[in-house]
């Protein structure tokens, strides 16, 4: 098949180009519980630029590059093209998304749901994901998706919007009428996340963010009122909260000075959920106690959650945009991806 193979880090992101077109062998049934699913679209991610630049190696590569060549691709979606012997209800043809965790499902964290927290592996990142033709995975992360819905309409919803639909799925089981959330940055997954709250709670929708393109999608989604991240933004948010902040802050950033605003805009016994990374964060102690503020950590989601996200899309309450790139443009989209060309979410079709 072919595929788009990642051969070396770049720390400084200023390569020519990260990934190589090549013909490798087509993925095999190994296990009998494994599928092979024909691509019908990949989503590019922060987090491959992340892999690129090396933020991963000490968590899935500490002794050097064993990791590579990899092929990378977490967000996955597309048909049922083979499956193992063991596993029923499934046949070839049948349009899927696929969970982004292989994991083993027989640990406490997998029986609880939560597989993310088990052991296994994340095609893209720690084995070959879905820059290609084809992909390996498990029977148990196969998420049949409804008529009203094609491959290459969801595949960022597999970790994107996955990941989006969980933090906010958290904020809106506290969030009330009256009060606010606040959403940095309205990017890849801040315009799945900014659709999700307008879907599932009452709470006023506050966006953050310093593109004038993201913040016309972000009004598309739902925004009820856009900030400029221009650099008063903490206290624009204040003025459309009582001086006080708002109930939750999302932040989809995680880095370049967001962490410190986010927090200042989440109000005494607020919320700030963090869902980009790339920095530290730093705040005193006894800062935290007096305020009561909680930070709450955010890790893509549950099969389960994929699910509710599916039914989301299948309603038509929550909708991605999508630029489309051929598979041979890898290193365009993540070029794009890099330069904040994209609007919405670049996809990879082979
Ligand atoms: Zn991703
Ligand atoms: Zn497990």
């Amino acid at each position: 098949m072919k595929a788009q193979v990642l051969h070396r880090y770049d720390e400084k992101l200023t390569a020519e180009k990260w990934v190589d077109l090549e013909t490798v062998d087509d993925p095999r049934i190994e296990k009998s519980s494994d599928v092979i699913v024909r691509i019908g679209g990949a989503g590019v991610c922060r987090t491959d630029l992340h892999i690129i630049e090396g933020i991963w190696k000490p968590h899935m590569d500490p002794t050097g590059d064993k990791l590579l060549p990899l092929i990378m691709g977490h967000e996955n979606a597309g048909w049922i093209e083979e499956v193992g012997a063991a596993v029923e209800g499934m046949k070839a043809g049948d349009p899927v998304i696929v969970h982004p965790k292989i994991s083993d499902g027989t640990c406490l964290a997998c029986r609880r749901g939560e597989d993310m927290h088990g052991e296994g592996s994340f095609p893209g990142l720690d084995c070959n994901g879905g820059y290609a033709q084809y992909l390996r995975t498990s029977a148990r992360n196969i998420v049949k998706l409804p008529e009203s819905l094609s491959p290459k309409d969801v595949a960022p919803y597999a970790d994107a919007g996955l990941t989006a639909y969980r933090a906010v799925k958290k904020a809106t089981r506290h969030l009330l009428p009256g009060q606010r959330c606040v959403v940095i940055g309205a990017g890849g997954l801040g315009h799945i996340g900014i659709q999700c709250l307008k879907a599932m709670c009452a709470a006023e929708i506050i966006v953050v963010d310093k593109s004038d393109r993201s913040l016309a999608l972000a009004k598309e989604g739902g925004a009820d009122h856009l900030v400029q991240a221009d650099g008063d933004e903490v206290e624009a948010v204040k003025a459309l909260s009582e001086g006080a902040g708002a109930e939750a802050v999302i932040d989809f950033v995680g880095e370049k000075g967001t962490t410190a605003k986010g927090l200042a805009m989440t109000r005494p016994m607020g919320n700030y959920y963090l869902v980009g990374y790339g920095e530290d964060l730093h705040i005193p102690a006894v800062d935290l106690i007096i305020t009561e503020r909680n930070i709450i950590g955010n890790l893509v989601g549950t099969w389960a959650e994929l699910t509710e996200l599916m039914a989301l899309a299948d309603r038509g309450l929550v909708e991605i945009a999508v630029q489309e790139y051929p598979l041979a443009e890898a290193n365009q989209a993540l070029k794009d991806l890099h330069a904040g060309r994209i609007k919405g979410r670049a996809l990879l079709i082979p």
